[in-house]
């Protein structure tokens, strides 16, 4: 069966991951940094080789045009992302991007044009670095955030947006899916967590992405002197803190397996070893694939809350930091990566994401899907991030006949 070239593709992640090179193997390309840039223009050489067009939006965003035989055809999408986290490795994101730009090398290497034309893209801003939101370039595509609100966003160098888009030469008109409609999307990436390596899979049929609420909660008690305030007399807000802590991660514990709940920030008033702590304030994280499980244990969890405050003498406020539905990626292309992925003799299983990805915005207009494959102990975000040659070939060739698939052969 038609394959990609494993050595090409593993050399791309090579001279990308030397853009913006790390002291530890893993690089950092910050979106609209002058790394970024590099990247980019390194990527739409590559493409321009391989006979494509490109296409810049208002976004930022890249689309990488192979021309089909009929061209008035939406096109069947691939990409991902170029910007990475600042202690990077070489494969979150820009994977999807060059597996891309390999299954464009593998067609002309085989002379195949398909019938549709085919799209590889790079999405502005998915991680969220030096400006928000995370995945912004998908989401002004999709039609999910207004473009100028994207622009005015402040980076963390004083910039605004549209002012880095346009110094780097990349602001480009609005084009959105109205006007620049897809057949499908799919997006390859590395899992970044440790289940393919784990049941020794090659192929993760991506089914959807857990859905996300993120809480801050506020405890009020009064500061006091540490020395003279007996123990009973005090409204200690962090002994409150705490105890909400430990029963949230009992709550947590006593769920399926598939919960996560995690208190990552914990904001400690005054912070002083010889005053009570009149004040903590601290964020919850809790992710599930079903809605109607984020509902219950959202409920059950504000019922602690509040019953802790009350049991300790303490004020509580809960905010709403943000509720992301679970996403459903199309149940036939999720069908077409198995089977196709099977159809290869590739260990393949079906799993939901854990993480956030572009594809969830996608996912709300045409019909989505993802590939992943392993990394390492499932490591990312991180610069000993690691991913084998062949693995990333196999994902890569899944891609290429899913592709051909949705696009057709004449
Ligand atoms: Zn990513």
């Amino acid at each position: 069966m038609l394959s990609v070239n494993e050595r090409r593709l593993w050399d791309a992640h090579v001279a990308m991951g030397a853009i913006g090179a790390l002291p530890n193997g893993g690089c950092c390309r910050l979106a609209l940094s002058p790394e970024d840039k590099s990247g980019r223009d390194l990527f739409v050489g590559w493409c321009r080789e391989a006979g494509c067009t490109i296409l810049i939006d208002d976004a930022g965003n890249i689309f990488a045009r192979r021309p089909g035989f009929d061209n008035d055809l939406p096109a069947v999408a691939t990409g991902s992302h170029l910007d990475t986290q600042p202690h990077a490795g070489l494969f979150d994101g820009i994977y999807g991007v060059l597996a891309g730009l390999e299954v464009f090398r593998a067609l002309n290497d085989a002379g195949i044009t398909t019938r549709a034309p085919l799209e590889t893209v790079v999405w502005t801003n998915e991680e969220c670095v030096r400006f928000s939101p995370p995945t912004g370039g998908s989401m002004v595509f999709a039609g999910l955030l207004p473009v100028d609100e994207f622009h005015a966003e402040r980076t963390i160098d004083d910039t605004s947006v549209r002012e880095d888009l346009e110094s780097l030469g990349f602001l480009g008109p609005p084009l959105g899916h109205e006007r620049h409609p897809f057949d499908s999307f799919f997006e390859a990436h590395i899992e970044q967590g440790p289940i393919l390596e784990g049941e020794r899979m090659t192929i993760g049929a991506v089914t959807g992405i857990q859905g996300a609420r993120m809480f801050e909660v506020e405890v009020t008690g009064q500061d006091n002197h540490a020395g003279t305030t007996p123990m009973a007399m005090r409204r200690d807000a962090l002994n409150g803190a705490a105890r909400m802590a430990l029963k949230l991660n009992e709550l947590a514990n006593a769920q399926d397996s598939a919960i996560r709940l995690t208190i990552g920030r914990f904001d400690v008033s005054p912070n002083a070893a010889s005053t009570v702590p009149g004040s903590v304030t601290f964020q919850i994280d809790l992710r599930h694939p079903d809605d109607a499980v984020l509902d219950r244990v959202e409920a059950t969890l504000r019922r602690l809350l509040d019953e802790t405050a009350r049991d300790q003498g303490l004020e509580l406020g809960v905010r709403d930091i943000c509720a992301i539905p679970p996403v459903h990626f199309d149940r036939t292309l999720v069908d077409l990566v198995e089977d196709k992925a099977r159809a290869l003799g590739l260990p393949t299983m079906r799993m939901l994401s854990g993480a956030g990805h572009d594809s969830a915005n996608l996912a709300a207009i045409v019909p989505t899907a993802m590939i992943f494959v392993p990394c390492a102990e499932g490591i990312s975000h991180n610069e000993a991030e690691s991913a084998t040659a062949s693995d990333l070939a196999a994902g890569a060739t899944v891609l290429l006949h899913v592709m051909i698939e949705r696009a057709g052969i004449v």
